[in-house]
Parts: C-alpha cells; structure tokens; sequence
C-alpha cells in the first residue's frame, strides 16, 4: 500500500480554502495579541473542519487549539498568525509601496505559518478517519511570535502537557529541516528614578536616571568582551526622562534584549546585566527596578525526528515552481544586494549559485553554521515536547527577513507552493509517527537524554503575564 497519493490528494482537495485564509490574514494584518481577526478566520476553519475546538489557550484571547481524531498518541501541528509594524507594503510589485503609510505587514510569512500548519492538521485529520489510524492531531493557533511569547505563556499553561510530538514549520529562502539553533532570550525593561533639579541653579540636589541608564548601557558595553561571543544585547531607550536639559532627568527607561546559547547561559548573562543595572543606580544616587516583558528558550534539537523529516521531504522532492515564479522571484533579486544574496546561501550552509531566484533543492540536514541566528518562542516548546521544524520555500533567495520585499511576496504563487509543500510534509510526518509509534518512541529518548542534565525553567517569571490589549478584556 502506497500512502502518499492518498495524502496529497486530500491536501490538494483542500487547498484552496487554506490558502484564501492565508491570504485574507496577509490583508488584516495584526500584530502581537491582538490577531482577532486571524484567530477568528482559524477557529472558524478549524469547525467547519470539524474539529473539537477550544478558545482563549492559556488565557489568552487570540489562542485557540483544534483536537480531533480518538485514543492513542498526540500530534501537535504548531501556527501563528501575527504581523509587524512598519511595513505596510503592496503585494506582488518589487517596489516599495505601502498601502498604508508606517502600517503594519507581514513581514515574517505569519499569514502562510498558520494556514500551511492548520491545512496540514486538516489533511491529518481526514487521512487517519479514512484509514482508521489510532492517534490524534492538534492544531495550536499561537498568536504574538514576534516579541510575545505566547508559547511561552501557553507552555506555563500546560497547553501542550500531554502532547506526544509537536511539528511546525517557517517560510523561508530554502527547503529543509530546520537546524535547530535559536537563541534563548529575555526582554527587560529597566526603570530608573532620580531626583529632579535646576541643573543649573542646584545640579547637587539632582540625583540623574538618565545618568544612570548611561552608565548602565556603559557597563553592559564592557561586560561584552567577558561572556560567550554567541551570546548578543540589545537595547533601545524608551525614557529619557524629557526633552529639557536644564531639567535633572528623574526618571528614564531601557528595554534589553539579552540572547544566549543556551537557557542555563541566558539566565547566568540576565543575572549579570541586573546586577550592572543596581550597579549604575548605586553611582548615581538612583533606584532601578526591573520586569521581564518576554522570554523563550533556545530550540533543542531532536535527531530521530530531524531524520524522519528529511526522509519526507526527500520523497516529496522539491517544490514544483514554474518560470513564472522563478522571474517574478528574480525581478525581487533586483533590489538585494550581492551580499543580501551570497549571505542567504550561507546561513543555510550552501554555496551561492549565480542566477538561482528561487530554491529547486532540499538543503541537507544541520546546513550552517547556526551562528548567525535570532530567537524563537517555538524553542519554549522544544524545552518540554519533542519538536521539529522545517523551512520551506516562499520567497526569493536574498529577501531579507522582516522587509517589505518579504512582504510583498506573500501572496504570490510561489508563496502558496510552498506553503501547501510544508503542510504536506508536516502531514506526512505525523501520519509516519502515527503509523510507527517505535519512532515516537526513539524521538521521546533522544528528546529525555539532551535533557537530563538540564531542568527546564521557563524564562517567562510566574509573576508575568502577557500584555493584553485593552479590547481583550472589553
Ligand atoms: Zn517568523
């Protein structure tokens, strides 16, 4: 018996109304915690589908989880759905325009995320009721990936407590496993609180926060050479504490992004940069407090299932683009730089290939070198379920991540094929663990030894909660 046929069939046959979803979401877009139309649009396709549909995950209004299938083990399918701000941008030219001046975009493929990974639930659910397969699917509609956490919160929540297996996938410049290596991170907003002056007529009664939010940015600037060169800061000032400077400034802010290899590195890196911040208060005669925004963990890896996915993408072999895609992609190219380009085939370990617009190859498994990478709240997950992920791809090679050329193309053809090929591969993926559950099994051990030595503690504190928007409690 020949179980591929069966499964695209049932992909293709649904395809159209997942990629209308995901274009419908491309023209809402919304950004972290406040998706209620993208939530919407899933969790009505999640019951015309016929799954058993639970809202509000976690607490959170724009969460929602769709189950179906009876007995035996757990498949998560994970989505997301929310945009960015700032770039607005019309859909299939490559010249910037925005539809909306400093509007929001999607600008990371959130709007394919979703509707690939809840097609692939779909086409799951149908293929295990028609071959009477024992085993369930989920499908988790996580909003706010982009700085939000969600998993996070929903990890917390114990969303994801009896999951077996959870899959998701990221439209990108290439086709492959994703070599999972992200990571871990912590967002923290330092407050600082002085005292205000003349700065001229009594400066020595003035004890400045601005000061002190200098001296902060200072010490974390020479702490740098002294921790692992993989790890990164960032930080933006988000209070100067006023526009007058004949004023001593009495209070002032700065929001950190602190990055590490590794959750036990970020947690160590975190405790430093606190202490450097008590450190600046105690110079300047301020007081500083801190709060954790977000958090995810670095992504952990899982061999057994890395190799299982590549086994399906190389059954399926590469996405099927036609000339069209492939001149549509290259006009794209036309705004990148040589380097935007050489460097998208290096960070998946490939070499450039002069006149390539669009991936016809499926990289090998762990390609790159992983050191040039951000963060993602999917490594939360992998922290407490087994987790593979792949890329597939949506765009030309070179597009820079969170640009208006991403933007622009996420509606294309090429877009669509590449999102209907990662459900498909997702699919197959999860009816393989369904059908042999000795490789639940081996992905459940490799997934136990990697973390042994190491107990997970979310970097989300207990104390935090995500920043809903006003209307999520109207
Ligand atoms: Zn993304």
């Amino acid at each position: 018996m020949c179980d591929k046929p069966d499964l695209t069939k049932i992909i293709n046959s649904k395809s159209k109304d997942f990629t209308d979803l995901s274009d419908q979401i491309w023209d809402r877009p919304e950004l972290n915690y406040e998706e209620y139309f993208a939530c919407d649009a899933h969790t009505s396709l999640l019951e015309k589908e016929g799954f058993h549909v639970t809202r509000g995950v976690a607490g959170i209004p724009t969460a929602v989880m769709g189950e179906a299938g009876t007995e035996g083990p757990i498949i998560a399918i994970l989505g997301e759905y929310d945009a960015l701000p700032g770039l607005s941008q019309e859909a299939g030219i490559a010249v910037q325009k925005p539809v909306i001046d400093g509007g929001k975009g999607h600008g990371c493929g959130h709007n394919l995320l979703g509707a690939g990974s809840l097609l692939a639930a779909a086409a799951v659910k149908d293929y295990l009721a028609a071959n009477g397969i024992k085993g369930r699917v989920r499908y988790y509609g996580c909003p706010a990936e982009e700085g939000g956490s969600s998993k996070g919160f929903m990890v917390r929540a114990g969303a994801f407590e009896n999951v077996d297996i959870a899959i998701c996938w990221h439209p990108a410049p290439f086709t492959g496993v994703n070599n999972p290596i992200s990571l871990a991170c912590n967002e923290i907003i330092f407050k600082f609180t002085g005292r205000a002056a003349h700065a001229s007529a009594c400066p020595h009664l003035g004890r400045s926060a601005l000061d002190a939010v200098e001296i902060m940015n200072v010490g974390v600037n020479y702490m740098r050479e002294h921790m692992p060169s993989t790890a990164r800061i960032h930080y933006a000032v988000t209070d100067t504490g006023g526009h007058a400077p004949n004023v001593v400034q009495a209070k002032a802010a700065v929001r950190y992004l602190i990055r590490a290899r590794t959750l036990p590195e970020l947690l160590e890196l975190s405790d430093r940069v606190r202490d450097i911040a008590k450190g600046a208060a105690l110079i300047t005669g301020t007081s500083v407090t801190h709060e954790v925004v977000s958090g995810d963990a670095n992504l952990v890896g899982n061999t057994p299932l890395e190799a299982l996915m590549h086994k399906q993408l190389m059954k399926l072999g590469p996405i099927q683009f036609d000339d069209a895609d492939r001149a549509t992609a290259a006009e794209f190219q036309k705004t990148y730089t040589k380097a935007d380009i050489a460097a998208s085939f290096e960070r998946f370990g490939l070499k450039p290939q002069a006149g390539l617009s669009l991936c016809d190859l499926i990289f090998p498994p762990n390609s790159g070198d992983g050191t040039l990478v951000g963060s993602t709240d999917v490594g939360t997950v992998s922290w407490v379920v087994p987790t593979v992920q792949i890329r597939s791809t949506t765009y030309a090679i070179g597009t820079p991540g969170h640009s208006w050329q991403l933007v622009a193309q996420g509606k294309l053809p090429a877009a669509h094929k590449g999102m209907v090929y990662a459900a498909n591969a997702m699919a197959s993926l999860a009816i393989e663990l369904l059908n042999n559950p000795n490789e639940i099994s081996l992905a459940k051990a490799d997934f136990s030894e990697r973390l042994a030595d190491t107990p997970f503690v979310n970097p989300i504190p207990d104390d935090v909660f995500p920043p809903l928007p006003e209307k999520a409690n109207a």
